[in-house]
């Protein structure tokens, strides 16, 4: 298979250029990871490669869990690759929480699977939501990792990942793009 950096250009999930974010911050490049997880085979290859680096590292994880919705099919396809659950984590009345009835058993081994984590507050706050059903998680895994170690001092645990992107962000009075006198571009994740 092809370097991950090409496979998510070439399928238009990394782009490069101007963007508005929804923060309200601008930056030079966008991650789109259901772009390049709408193929199965490929989100099947890069769950493979996932979760082969959690079995080099000789983590032993017993379940997946998943923010959703941007981390359900990878987290589906690491799981499938390690012989684990997988569930999904998601947000009732603003707090991260397991739903649909889930269940962890006490000190259940837990890897966090993400699409991309970029301050790592969502992962952080997966993490106390997990432990705080009796859950222990060992790692955190994602796709793309765009922290530049910001999210690193919010894990004390392992933090694996296929690609690790450094992104410029900048603020809409300081950024050089809009000063070159470009327009940022919307990114579609919202309507
Ligand atoms: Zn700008």
């Amino acid at each position: 298979m092809e370097d991950i950096k090409t496979l998510f250009e070439r399928n238009k999930a990394l782009l490069n250029g101007h963007f508005l974010l929804s923060s309200g911050l601008h930056s030079d490049a966008y991650f789109q990871s259901a772009l390049i997880l709408q193929y199965p085979n490929i989100a099947q290859e890069l769950g493979s490669r996932l979760a082969a680096l959690i079995k080099d590292s000789g983590i032993k994880i017993e379940t997946a869990v998943s923010p959703a919705l941007g981390g359900l099919i990878i987290g589906q396809e690491t799981a499938k690759a390690l012989g684990a659950r997988a569930l999904f984590a998601e947000r009732a009345e603003g707090k991260m929480t397991l739903r649909r009835g889930f269940k962890i058993s006490e000190g259940e081994r837990i890897l966090i699977v993400e699409d991309v984590i970029t301050t790592g507050l969502s992962t952080r706050e997966a993490i106390d939501c997990v432990n705080g059903f009796g859950g222990n998680v060992l790692a955190v895994s994602c796709l793309v990792d765009r922290s530049q170690g910001s999210g690193k001092a919010l894990f004390d645990i392992p933090k694996f990942s296929l690609l690790s992107l450094e992104v410029k962000t900048y603020s809409p009075q300081e950024c050089p793009m809009c000063k070159n006198g470009s327009e940022p571009i919307k990114p579609g994740s919202r309507k």
